[in-house]
C-alpha cells in the first residue's frame, strides 16, 4: 500500500506493460468499488526527445529535483539566468525556513 500522489488516499500500486512501455497506476478500493489513479509512464520518451531532463511519471517523489540537477547542466550561462537562479535559490531557502518553523506542515 502507497499513498497515492495523485489524490492522496491510501491504495495498491501497480504497473501495465503496453506496447513495450511501462505505465504506473494507484488502485483504490471504496467498498466493493475500485477506482483507479493514473500515475504516468515509467519514461517519457517522446518529450524526452525535446526536453533531456529525465522526465518521470508522478510516482517518482525525486523528479523535481533531477529536472533542477539536469535544467543546470543544460542552461546557458549568463548573468541574467545566475540571476534567476539566485532568485530561486532564495524561494527554496524561504520555504524550508517555513517547514523549519512549522507553518508549512499546515
Ligand atoms: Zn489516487
Amino acid at each position: 500500500m502507497i499513498i497515492c500522489p495523485r489524490c492522496g488516499r491510501w491504495g495498491t500500486h501497480y504497473e501495465r506493460i503496453v506496447g513495450g512501455r511501462k505505465y504506473h497506476y494507484v488502485k483504490h478500493r471504496e467498498g466493493k468499488r475500485y477506482s483507479t489513479c493514473y500515475l504516468g509512464p515509467d519514461k517519457y520518451v517522446y518529450a524526452e526527445r525535446l526536453n533531456m531532463i529525465e522526465l518521470s511519471g508522478m510516482r517518482d517523489p525525486e523528479r523535481y529535483l533531477r529536472y533542477l540537477k539536469r535544467s543546470v547542466e543544460r542552461v546557458k550561462g549568463g548573468e541574467r539566468v545566475v540571476e534567476e537562479v539566485e532568485r530561486l535559490l532564495e524561494k527554496i531557502r524561504g520555504s524550508t525556513n517555513l517547514q523549519k518553523q512549522g507553518v508549512g506542515n499546515a
